[in-house]
């Protein structure tokens, strides 16, 4: 099949995500042939560096030899069974791995298969938890301002993006809002810490008020990913973790897209020294091969559940839950972990990329570069209208995948690349950032 009419039939019969579509009649989609590591290589053999993990999923190159080895090994065995009376050995070995990567402190796994239902699953669960324990009034739910959990209807309920809620506003039984703990808002003579400190007495001003028709606050730990890599001190969470305790609601880490290494270490939350109650994974959690998600829960929360009667029971299921193949490919994910010290690795991949960056970056007239491990982002001030859209499309000609979000350009590369490699996003994204400013 042609390029051309490969495109004119995808415009036909597929409707892409988060996309007008009739943009593409200017900016035609780009036909990916193969991956290759880093590399994402279009029909006509041009090859693109992934800097943004094909949306935050990937972790280890695509192709990757070991979690090939793993899914073709498991398609020998079992492809998928339902988990509903069944289990198998997959899920229970990769249920067991990330209880022990959160010490046992979140021990019971309930499985789906995308990012906005480990949010739903979070939400029910701790509001079925508590009407459970006699105190179904606790049904509520506070989140962060600018914060993204997912674009289902009750994930939406918890995501504060104008653009993916308003048109929905009428379906949508709206969480009530906190302030977020951006480290940009410092005034003069603040530091993050302070900002952190000043959101977390708004968070207890509400709750002091509230915690008897809370359930849960759900949070983005340390990085507020979708709203455009916002990121905060980690004395947020501390804070929030002992308002939490102190008036009886949950607190949710959502580790979709920071958990699995990416701020540098393995879930985010340990860098505040705390534990949520219950946690929401995916994305990475397949090194970005499979749909999968898992939501890990306390003991307490557990045996809230665990009852005679089935009304007790948390009844919610999805058709693909624990799937065999998804599993292995995470079992893939956690030993490639293991076997190449990725956490510790990473930190020198995550000081080449800030440099490479500073130092192409420094006579451009950005914001300061922000950085949390893997992630890096800086913001352009006074941006032409369509920046990111131009950026994008400037970025795939000097050979880099980037999608900003508004003003804010980012990179979060799979872990996989070298100083060279870090050199070579630098230089194409300034290369990009000096072509979408000129207007070209
Ligand atoms: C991507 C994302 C989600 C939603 O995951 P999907 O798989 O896209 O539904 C939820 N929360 C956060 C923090 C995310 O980044």
């Amino acid at each position: 099949m042609t390029q051309d009419k490969l495109l004119r039939r995808s415009m036909d019969a597929v409707w892409h995500p988060c996309t007008q579509m009739k943009r593409h009649e200017r900016f035609p989609l780009l036909p990916i042939r193969r991956g290759d590591g880093i590399w994402l290589e279009d029909t006509e053999g041009r090859r693109f560096i992934d800097a943004v993990s094909s949306w935050w999923t990937n972790l280890f190159g695509h192709c990757n030899p070991t979690i090939n080895a793993a899914i073709t090994d498991q398609l020998g065995q079992l492809e998928h069974a339902m988990l509903a009376g069944f289990t198998h050995g997959p899920v229970v070995e990769l249920s067991e791995r990330l209880a022990a990567l959160t010490d046992h402190s979140l021990g019971h796994a309930f499985y789906a298969s995308d990012g906005a239902s480990a949010t739903e699953i979070a939400l029910k669960m701790s509001q079925h938890y508590w009407r459970n324990l006699g105190r179904p009034d606790k049904n509520r739910y506070l989140c962060l301002q600018d914060g993204y959990h997912g674009e289902t209807v009750g994930a939406l309920a918890v995501t504060d993006v104008a653009i993916f809620r308003d048109a929905y506003a009428p379906l949508v039984r709206a969480a009530q809002t906190v302030p977020t703990p951006d480290a940009r808002l410092a005034a003069a003579g603040e530091s993050p810490v302070d900002v952190a400190i000043r959101a977390a007495a708004r968070l207890e001003a509400v709750l002091a008020a509230q915690h008897e028709t809370t359930a849960a606050l759900i949070v983005e730990p340390l990085v507020q990913g979708a709203s455009g890599m916002v990121m905060y001190d980690p004395e947020y969470l501390r804070r929030a973790r002992a308002l939490c305790d102190r008036y009886e609601v949950h607190l949710i880490a959502d580790e979709i897209a920071v958990g699995f290494g990416r701020t540098g270490t393995f879930f985010a939350h340990e860098q505040a020294g705390i534990r949520p109650d219950l946690m929401c994974l995916s994305k990475g959690i397949t090194g970005g091969y499979l749909a999968l998600s898992c939501v890990l829960c306390t003991d307490e929360i557990y045996e809230a559940f665990y009852d005679d009667a089935i009304e007790r029971a948390f009844l919610h299921s999805h058709s693909y839950t624990g799937n065999a193949l998804a599993c292995r490919a995470a079992l893939a994910v956690l030993d490639i972990f293991e076997r190449d010290h990725v956490i510790e690795a990473n930190r020198e991949r995550a000081r080449w990329l800030g440099e490479a960056f500073a130092s192409a970056l420094a006579s451009h007239p950005t914001a300061a570069l922000r950085q949390r491990g893997m992630i890096l982002a800086f913001d352009v001030p006074d941006a032409p209208a369509d920046f990111a859209q131009h950026m994008f499309h400037h970025g795939l000609d000097a050979g880099i995948l980037l999608r900003p979000i508004g003003n804010t350009v980012y990179l979060m590369p799979p872990y996989v690349f070298d100083e060279g490699l870090a050199g070579e996003m630098a230089s194409a994204t300034c290369l990009a950032l000096v072509r979408s400013l000129a207007g070209y």
